[in-house]
């Protein structure tokens, strides 16, 4: 089914307040969804392959294997609109879901394109986004080429699967480059599908979450909503601290960041919430890379925005109309990584602050949950 039938289900089923919507994943991702999605009287349901996630501690959750196909369009069956959280969800499983006639978005093409870093910058160079320099590298010899045409530094990446980091590496040389192919591909017998990407020397990191829903009777073009850029510091591959709106915005940088995100909606024929993560660099915006789903940069939208990132995403699959994204707010978004202290202590150190927790067991490196820290929009 191509995005656009997608889009023309979606529009054709109407649908209205007290519907089901179906969530394959049901992480803090989902679990934000649902809370965003009770005021207004939806109901969910969440499928996943664990049963202690996050959302399923708040809402019926089914157990099953994204794989098992049978089982997940047995689950959509019973909803009248289905979404995914995470963008690792196989493309069959939705695919299933769009050829058995249950709505579902953002669509299996857009989920394709965003799993694949070489379709992905492939898409961006097409719709004339600025994007690192890049080549596919399938052998120790690809990656000999790639240094030659994206220049060393450079990154190496997985095409597919890789998140916060993990399955990259930066090398400094012809040799470090083949031995990162070695170590993020190790069986020799196959293609390594990597990809090569020029290192850039960002001054920042920013991203744009952005909305799309159906375009409204007797108009051509489907409503698009922008929220102000935020800006984001990583360490070690994980969103530590996001600031919203983010401070300094050149109106070129703003315009780059609208631009790349309309034309990739609308490239996709995409309804919901999209992520685009950019470096700035002298004033210009390059497309790191996209997430078709909810994002972490965007969770300061809670608390500081006039709609919250998460009731867009819900408005615009279910065929609503999208609510306004201005900031009410400053805000710092502060990931809490690996275990967080009694939220009692939280809340006492300060009292703008705003505390989301995502019911997780403590353990390095994951996400339990995160504070916003807030500041009326006159101060600094
Ligand atoms: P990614 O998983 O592609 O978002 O990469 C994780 C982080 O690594 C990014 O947020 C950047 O901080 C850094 N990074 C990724 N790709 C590049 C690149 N081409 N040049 C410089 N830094 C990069």
């Amino acid at each position: 089914m191509t995005a656009d039938a997608i889009a023309q289900t979606v529009r054709d089923s109407a649908s209205a307040p007290g519907e089901v919507v179906g969530v394959l994943g049901a992480g803090q991702l989902g679990r934000m969804l649902a809370l965003a999605g009770y005021p207004m009287g939806l109901r969910f349901k969440f499928l996943s392959d664990r049963d202690d996630d996050p959302a399923a501690q708040i809402a019926p959750h089914q157990h099953a294997d994204y794989a098992d196909l049978d089982a997940v369009v047995a689950f959509a069956r019973t909803c009248s609109v289905v979404t995914f959280e995470f963008e690792n969800v196989p493309v069959a499983a939705v695919q299933a879901v769009a050829d058995a006639g249950v709505p579902i978005a953002p669509g299996p093409g857009a989920l394709r394109v965003a799993q694949d870093r070489l379709l992905e910058k492939r898409m961006f160079t097409e719709l004339e986004i600025g994007t690192p320099a890049y080549a596919a590298v399938n052998d120790e010899d690809d990656a000999e080429r790639a240094a030659a045409h994206v220049g060393l530094p450079m990154v190496l990446k997985t095409r597919r699967m890789g998140y916060d980091g993990k399955g990259q590496r930066v090398v400094r040389t012809i040799e470090e480059a083949r031995a990162a192919v070695r170590a993020l591909a190790p069986d020799a017998s196959r293609p390594a599908d990597l990809i090569a990407e020029q290192f850039i020397a960002f001054e920042r990191e920013v991203s744009s979450i952005a909305v799309r829903a159906r375009p409204r009777s007797g108009s051509d073009f489907a409503p698009l909503a922008f929220y102000p850029l935020t800006q984001n510091e990583h360490e070690g591959g994980i969103l530590r601290r996001s600031v919203a709106p983010a401070p300094d915005q050149r109106p070129r940088v703003r315009a780059d960041a609208e631009n790349g995100c309309r034309r990739v909606l609308n490239h996709l024929g995409y309804l919901g919430v999209l992520a685009i993560e950019w470096f700035e660099v002298d004033g210009r915006l390059i497309a790191n890379e996209m997430a078709p789903r909810v994002h972490n940069s965007g969770h300061w939208t809670i608390d500081a925005a006039a709609t919250s990132q998460f009731e867009n995403h819900l408005r615009a699959i279910l065929g609503w109309s999208l609510g306004p994204t201005h900031a009410t707010a400053h805000a710092e978004m502060i990931n809490l990584i690996g275990g967080h202290e009694a939220p009692s202590e939280i809340l006492e150190q300060d009292r703008n602050v705003r505390l989301h927790l995502y019911g997780k067991a403590p353990r390095e490196g994951r996400k339990v949950g995160h504070i916003t820290r807030l500041a009326p929009r006159n101060a600094t």
